[in-house]
């Protein structure tokens, strides 16, 4: 994906602040942080939202939240608690057409979200 910011971040065409990184996913800080910890996870293959998920990518999504716990202790949040969140399309507020899941946690956050 061509124009894909995300895309452009795995590619390493545009700089991140990396957390985690294999074959399958990438985990950076969000450069606009909501949280005192607010990360992404995406995957490395190019998924425009949740509504774009198919059968063969189950593994993948399970696999991101398999990688999400391990950065959680990582970061030190695992035990406080954090809050994983994928908006979906424009009235979800997604700005980012590449599926992400944002790690958030270092403070008790608000529910429910605006
Ligand atoms: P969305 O609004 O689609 O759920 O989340 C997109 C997130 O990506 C936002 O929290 C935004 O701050 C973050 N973001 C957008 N562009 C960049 C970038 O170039 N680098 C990083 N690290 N984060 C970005
Ligand atoms: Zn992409």
């Amino acid at each position: 994906m061509e124009d894909c910011i995300f895309c452009k971040i795995i590619k390493g065409e545009i700089p991140s602040e990396k957390v985690y990184e294999d074959d399958k996913v990438l985990c950076f800080k969000d450069i606009e942080p909501g949280a005192p910890v607010h990360v992404l996870i995406i995957p490395k293959k190019h998924i425009d939202s949740i509504n774009d998920i198919t059968e063969e990518d189950t593994k993948l999504i399970a696999y991101i939240y398999l990688i999400a716990k391990q950065i959680a202790v990582k970061l030190g949040i695992a035990n406080k608690g954090y809050r994983i969140v994928t908006n979906c399309g424009k009235e979800g507020g997604q700005t980012v057409s590449h599926v992400h899941f944002h790690m958030l946690g270092g403070r008790t956050l608000k529910w429910p979200p605006g």
